[in-house]
């Protein structure tokens, strides 16, 4: 396995006090800048969370076991499973934690935020009860392209070079390698990258037993319950509500009163098979479609994404499907006999630069535009907005959340 070029170290970043440097130079910042003793301030004593999907149930959770009286509302139902006429982007989600791939296609800032992800994830499940289901894996991704693609590889890996100079993350494969890391993938893979830092969490199952802390935390849930937010109130059809804080986590919700947020059609198959077995999320790199497939418990796998313009929530088009499906058996014959056993559309939420905001102001703070990097950016968007309510002085992150 050849590594990539030496690193030469970075300047460490400025969002948190450790100095150890990871493989890209950069800092790992800690989460406890965000909280910490409050002095001379008085904490809200009540607090209502709009929307119950990735920030909204982060957000409900650390809040309440600090101690102060939540609300939660959402306007759909409050499970995974139920029907799925609006529900929170996470349930659609893959769950990669892929600050190297992600880089690519956005900055350097998602890169920072995204290496706190990576340490973040595992000390939040930590805080759920043990259920024995594993919840967060950092088993690193693989990048492979075709033959006759090696260029697009070789593009990705100038890309990675762009955005994060020197950086050490990842190391070349070659043919035994990438058998060696995925045996069950097609042996005409020539070469690939084995990016290390990239991690995914098993996202249906995590929110599942996160709405259940919620409710044992005696959260008070209410679901089917649209509201309009306003500072220190929620609007629901029966009237208003007030509280100390309203914290907006309403996604693609928001869109009436945030300007420029848009939704960006995604869709995903879920597969099953016991004939092919992944440690790790694999990308495809191809001149038309990227596809990755990520694999989760029960011999399971999530084919996505489609990236497309449009806030269309209908079904995954017979195209989409095509594309999908063909790609995912180049990655190996294997799949062919796979079952498909969900296909699933929704739409992400973001802004026109693609990047997530975090506005605080008396009363209300709104977290959005986590686009396709709601679990990549959750970790630090939410300490974000704790750091925001402890009242720190300089919240985690701050010069890439709250400068827009
Ligand atoms: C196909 C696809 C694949 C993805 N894969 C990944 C991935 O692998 N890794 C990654 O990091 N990210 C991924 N994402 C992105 C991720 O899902 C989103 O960024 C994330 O879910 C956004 O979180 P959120 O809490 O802001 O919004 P959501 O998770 O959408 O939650 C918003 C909630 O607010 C509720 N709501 C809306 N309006 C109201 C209202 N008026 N009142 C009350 N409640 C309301 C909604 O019902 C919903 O429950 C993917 C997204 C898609 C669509």
């Amino acid at each position: 396995m050849g590594s990539a070029q030496p690193v030469e170290p970075e300047q460490a970043n400025t969002c948190g006090g450790n100095k150890v440097l990871n493989s890209c130079g950069y800092s790992l910042p800690s989460a406890s800048k965000s909280r910490g003793n409050v002095t001379n301030h008085k904490l809200p004593q009540t607090i209502a969370v709009a929307g119950a999907g990735l920030l909204g149930r982060l957000l409900a959770w650390q809040l309440q076991r600090a101690g102060i009286n939540i609300t939660l509302f959402e306007a759909g139902s409050f499970t995974p499973d139920a029907p799925p006429t609006i529900r929170a982007a996470a349930f659609t989600a893959a769950g990669m934690v892929a600050p190297l791939s992600e880089a690519v296609v956005s900055d350097e800032g998602v890169y920072r935020m995204g290496i706190f992800a990576l340490q973040q994830w595992p000390t939040w499940i930590a805080q759920l009860p043990a259920t024995g289901e594993p919840l967060f894996f950092n088993n690193g991704s693989l990048v492979v392209a075709h033959q006759q693609d090696t260029s697009e590889l070789e593009q990705f890996e100038r890309e990675l070079g762009f955005v994060l100079p020197g950086c050490a993350g990842y190391q070349h494969l070659d043919q035994h390698d990438i058998h060696q890391l995925e045996p069950d993938l097609h042996s005409h893979f020539h070469s690939g990258l084995f990016l290390t830092e990239e991690g995914h969490v098993n996202n249906r199952e995590f929110l599942r037993l996160l709405g259940d802390e919620i409710i044992n935390q005696g959260i008070t849930v209410r679901t089917h319950t649209p509201v309009d937010v306003f500072p220190g109130k929620v609007v629901t059809e029966k009237g208003e509500e007030h509280f100390d804080l309203v914290i907006d986590c309403r996604g693609l919700g928001a869109k009436q009163q945030l300007r420029n947020l848009r939704g960006v059609r995604g869709e995903t198959l879920h597969v099953e098979t016991r004939e092919i077995h992944l440690q790790r999320p694999v990308r495809l790199m191809h001149p038309r479609y990227q596809l990755y497939v990520v694999p989760k418990p029960n011999h399971r796998f999530i084919i996505g994404a489609t990236q497309i313009e449009s806030e269309d929530r209908s079904p995954v088009t017979i195209q989409s499907n095509l594309e999908l499906s063909s790609a995912l058996y180049t990655l190996s014959p294997a799949f062919a006999e796979a079952r498909i056993i969900e296909m699933d559309s929704n739409l992400r939420p973001a802004f026109m630069d693609n990047l997530p905001r975090v506005n605080s102001q008396d009363g209300l703070i709104s977290a959005n535009g986590l686009f396709r990097h709601g679990y990549l950016l959750a970790p630090a968007v939410v300490e974000n907005v704790l750091a925001h309510i402890f009242r720190k002085p300089e919240p985690i992150f701050s010069d890439l959340l709250n400068q827009h």
